[in-house]
C-alpha cells in the first residue's frame, strides 16, 4: 500500500465508508494517518475489580457468573445485567455489575464461567461497583491480545465510522512496508534532538510507552511549527526584502484641516509612521493594533487620502458588508469637499453583494479606468475580475487574516500597493512578532480624550427585575439596548439560557418596544438587514448571540447586557462592551452571571476595573490559560493539527531558530525538495481557507 493510495485501498473500507471519510477530508492513506488521535486510553494496567475507583476509566477483568435479562418498563427493550467476579490474583472476592440498556443482541455474547475484559468508567458507591455500557471482549480472544494492555488511540469520529474501525484501518495502514520518508535536514534533526518521522507517525497512533508518545508528539508539533516558520519566512523574504514601493508625496494637510477633531498623540505618531513608509520607496506592510474605539478608521482614511492626493487609488476592506456600509458613510463625511490632484472631487464608492448587476458593472469599469478613487467593500474586492487603474493602497479592517492572503492575490495581479492591516484583537507581543514577522507593527495605545467610561455592573438572576427596570428607563429615554446570550452547544446543561428563551421573555417584558432577535444560524443577508435596522434606529432592543459585528458603531446604543457572562472570555466581554459607549451618552455594561463563584467575581472585578483591552487580554490568559485567542481562525494561518500557538511557545521559538538557519544555508530550499513542496503546499492551503 502506498501513502498516496485512496483509502479504499485499505482492507475493510468499502465505497460507503470511503465516502464518509472523504466527507471529512480524508482521501488518501496518508490523510488517514494524519488524522491524529484526540486522546488515548491507557489500558496497560488491568485493575482488579476490587480496586476500581469511582469515575476513573479503567480496564478490568473478571469471570461472568450471572446473566440476567430484565424487561424494561417501556416498549420491548431490555436491560441486560451481568455479574462479574474478580478473577485477578490480588483481587479480593468482589463483584461488579455490568449493565447494558436497550440491546437485545448482546446476551449471546457472554458465556457463564468465562473470563472477559471490560473497559469503562466505573461507578463505585456504597461498596457496589457498576459499569454501564463498557467495551468488552473475551479474555482469550485474539482481540484481547491487541486491545488489552495497550495504549489505544481515541480518534475524532465522524458519522457512521466507529472508533474500532478507525483503529483497525490505521493499524492496517501502518503495517510494513509502510514507511515515512524523512524530509527534515539532518542538522535540524540533530540539533533539536528529534525522533524520525517514521517513528513519530507510528507512535502517535500506537505508542507502547508514554515517553514514546511524548517524543512522537514533540516531533510532529515541531514539524508543524517549523514548516509554518519556513513558510512565513519565505513570504517575508519576498515581501520585506526591499520590495519597491510606490512613492506617495501628496500633502495630507487639506484632510487634516477639515478633520472635526484633533488626532490623539498615538494617532499622530502612527500617521507619521505610515506616511514615512509611503515616501520611503519601499512597500508599506504595516499592522495597526488598537483597542476598540481607539480611532483606527481615521488612520485608514488618512492613508487613503494620501494615496489619492498622490494620484493613486485605494481600497478599504471590511469583514462584513455591514461594516463596509458604515465605513462608506464615515468616509463620505470625512472626504466631503476634498479634491484630487486634477481638481475633481474625490470619488468614493461602496461595492456590496446586493448591488444591481448594472450598477456593479459600472462601478467596476470606473475602477478600471481610474474615475473611482476609493472603493469600500468586503474582501471580494480583491478577487479576480476586479481591475484597478492605479491601485496604491489596500487597507483591511478588523481581520488580520487578510494580511497574508491579500498580498498574495495582489501580487498575482501585478500590483504592489502599500498594505495596511488594522485589528482590535490584542495579540501578546511575543506572538505578534512571530506571526507577523514580515510586518511592521504600530500600537494605537491611546483613546480619544473625553470618552466616557462605560459603567460596568455585575448582576445575577435574583436581581434581574432591577436590570429590566433599568433597561426600561434607558429605552424610554430613546436609547437602544443589546442583550447578548452565549452560543449553546449540544453538550450544554440547562442552566444556560437560549437566545429564543431570552427573546421570548424580553418580548413580553418590553412589549411597548421594538424587540428583535438575531441568530447565528440566520442567512447572512437577514443578519445584515437586522443589524442595519438596529444601526438606523428601527429596533430598540436586540437579542443576539455573539454574532453582532465587531466594529459596528451605533452611538445611540447605551446598554450592553450579557447573559451567562461567566461563559465568555474576558477579551470577548471587552469586545462586546466596546459596542456601547460610542456616543455622547453615559453607557452601561451589565454582566449577568449565574452562580456566585469567586472566579466569576474575580473576572467581573477585572472587567469593572479596567477599560484596557490589552490588560484584560493578559488577565484572561492568566485566568483561563491560552487557547482563547487562537481558538478561532482569526490569524489566517494554515490550520495546525497538534501545535497550539500559545501552549507551544518554546517549540515555536526553537522551530524559528532552526527554520532561520535552514534558510540561511539554503534560501530556496532547493536541497530539500520535500520540505520545499510541503512549505508551499501549506501556504496554498492556508491561503484558500
Ligand atoms: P476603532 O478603532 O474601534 O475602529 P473608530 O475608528 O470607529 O474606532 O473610532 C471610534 C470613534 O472615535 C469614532 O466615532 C471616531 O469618529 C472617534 N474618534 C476617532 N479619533 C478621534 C479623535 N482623535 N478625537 C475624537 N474622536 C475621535
Ligand atoms: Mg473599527
Amino acid at each position: 500500500m502506498d501513502l498516496n493510495d485512496p483509502i479504499a485501498a485499505i482492507r475493510g473500507i468499502g465505497p460507503k465508508k470511503a465516502q464518509r471519510m472523504n466527507n471529512i477530508g480524508i482521501n488518501s492513506v496518508e490523510d488517514l494517518l494524519n488524522h491524529f488521535p484526540r486522546g488515548y486510553q491507557d489500558r496497560r494496567e488491568v485493575t482488579p475489580v476490587s480496586n476500581l475507583q469511582n469515575g476513573i476509566p479503567a480496564l478490568t477483568c473478571g469471570i461472568v457468573s450471572m446473566v440476567v435479562k430484565e424487561a424494561s418498563r417501556y416498549k420491548k427493550q431490555q436491560i441486560l445485567r451481568i455479574l462479574v467476579e474478580d478473577s485477578l490474583p490480588g483481587g479480593e472476592a468482589t463483584t461488579m455489575e455490568v449493565v447494558f440498556f436497550h440491546v437485545n443482541y448482546l446476551e449471546s455474547q457472554f458465556k457463564k464461567g468465562e473470563s472477559y475484559y471490560f473497559y469503562g468508567i466505573p461507578k463505585v458507591e456504597w461498596g457496589k461497583r457498576q459499569m454501564i455500557f463498557p467495551e468488552f471482549f473475551p479474555a482469550n480472544s485474539p482481540q484481547a491480545s491487541v486491545q488489552a494492555r495497550t495504549i489505544l488511540p481515541l480518534y475524532p469520529l465522524t458519522y457512521g465510522i466507529s472508533q474500532a474501525e478507525l483503529r483497525k484501518w490505521v493499524r492496517t495502514a501502518l503495517a510494513p512496508p509502510c514507511e515515512f520518508k524523512e524530509y527534515l535536514p539532518n542538522d535540524v534533526m540533530q540539533d533539536s534532538r528529534l525522533c524520525s518521522l517514521d517513528y513519530a507517525m507510528h507512535k502517535i497512533h500506537f505508542p507502547d510507552e508514554k515517553d514514546e508518545l511524548k517524543a512522537a508528539k514533540y516531533r510532529l508539533i515541531f514539524d508543524e511549527l517549523y514548516l509554518l516558520q519556513l513558510g512565513l519566512m519565505l513570504l517575508a523574504q519576498k515581501n520585506k526584502a526591499g520590495q519597491p514601493g510606490l512613492l506617495m508625496n501628496g500633502d495630507a494637510k487639506p484632510f487634516m484641516d477639515r478633520l472635526p477633531f484633533r488626532l490623539t498623540d498615538a494617532q499622530d505618531r502612527i500617521m507619521h509612521e505610515m506616511f514615512s513608509d509611503m515616501v520611503s520607496g519601499k512597500r508599506m506592510n504595516r499592522l495597526i493594533q488598537g483597542d476598540v474605539g481607539s480611532g483606527k478608521t481615521v488612520l485608514a482614511a488618512l492613508g487613503l487620502y494620501k494615496a489619492v492626493i498622490s494620484g493613486y487609488q485605494g481600497v478599504l476592506m471590511a469583514p462584513t458588508e455591514l461594516l463596509a456600509t458604515q465605513h462608506g458613510k464615515t468616509f463620505k463625511t470625512l472626504f466631503q469637499g476634498l479634491v484630487r490632484p486634477d481638481g475633481k472631487e474625490i470619488n468614493i464608492a461602496l461595492l456590496t453583494g446586493g448591488m444591481k448587476t448594472a450598477d456593479k458593472r459600472m462601478l467596476l469599469s470606473q475602477l478600471a479606468n481610474g474615475e473611482l478613487d476609493i472603493v469600500i467593500g468586503t474582501h471580494a474586492l480583491i478577487q479576480p475580475g476586479v481591475e484597478f487603474h492605479r491601485l496604491g493602497l489596500v487597507v483591511t479592517d478588523e481581520q488580520h487574516r487578510f494580511g497574508v492572503e491579500q498580498r498574495m492575490h495582489l501580487n498575482e495581479k501585478g500590483h504592489t500597493p502599500h498594505i495596511l492591516v488594522m485589528t482590535a484583537t490584542p495579540i501578546p507581543r511575543t506572538l505578534a512578532v512571530i506571526l507577523f514577522g514580515d510586518m511592521d507593527i504600530s500600537l494605537l495605545d491611546e483613546k480619544p480624550a473625553g470618552r466616557q467610561e462605560i459603567i460596568t455592573k455585575v448582576s445575577d438572576d435574583l436581581h434581574r427585575p432591577d436590570v429590566y427596570l433599568f433597561v426600561e428607563q434607558e429605552l424610554k429615554r430613546g436609547r437602544q439596548v443589546f442583550v447578548v446570550t452565549p452560543l449553546i452547544e449540544e453538550s450544554d446543561t440547562l442552566d444556560v439560557k437560549s437566545t429564543e428563551e431570552v427573546f421570548a421573555q424580553l418580548q413580553k417584558e418590553f412589549s411597548a418596544f421594538r424587540v428583535t432577535c438575531l441568530h447565528g444560524g440566520m442567512p447572512r443577508k437577514d443578519k445584515d438587514a437586522i443589524m442595519l435596522d438596529f444601526a438606523e434606529g428601527r429596533i430598540d432592543l436586540l437579542v443576539s448571540t455573539v454574532v453582532i459585528e465587531v466594529g459596528i458603531d451605533v452611538p445611540n446604543a447605551t446598554v450592553m447586557v450579557v447573559e451567562n457572562a461567566e461563559r465568555f472570555g474576558l477579551a470577548q466581554l471587552h469586545q462586546l462592551r466596546g459596542r456601547v459607549g460610542r456616543g455622547e451618552e453615559q453607557s452601561y455594561c451589565i454582566l449577568i452571571s449565574e452562580g456566585n463563584s469567586a472566579y466569576a467575581k474575580q473576572r467581573a472585578d477585572i472587567m469593572a476595573a479596567s477599560a484596557d483591552g490589552f490588560y484584560i487580554a493578559e488577565k484572561d490568559l492568566e485566568l483561563r490559560g491560552p487557547g482563547e485567542f487562537f481558538g478561532t481562525r482569526q490569524h489566517g494561518l494554515p490550520e495546525l493539527k497538534l501545535a497550539d500557538l500559545t501552549r507551544h511557545i518554546k517549540i515555536l521559538e526553537e522551530a524559528k531558530v532552526r527554520a532561520a538557519s535552514t534558510l540561511l544555508k539554503d534560501p530556496g530550499l532547493s536541497g530539500y525538495p520535500i520540505l520545499q513542496e510541503k512549505a508551499k503546499l501549506l501556504f496554498e492551503r492556508g491561503l484558500n481557507l
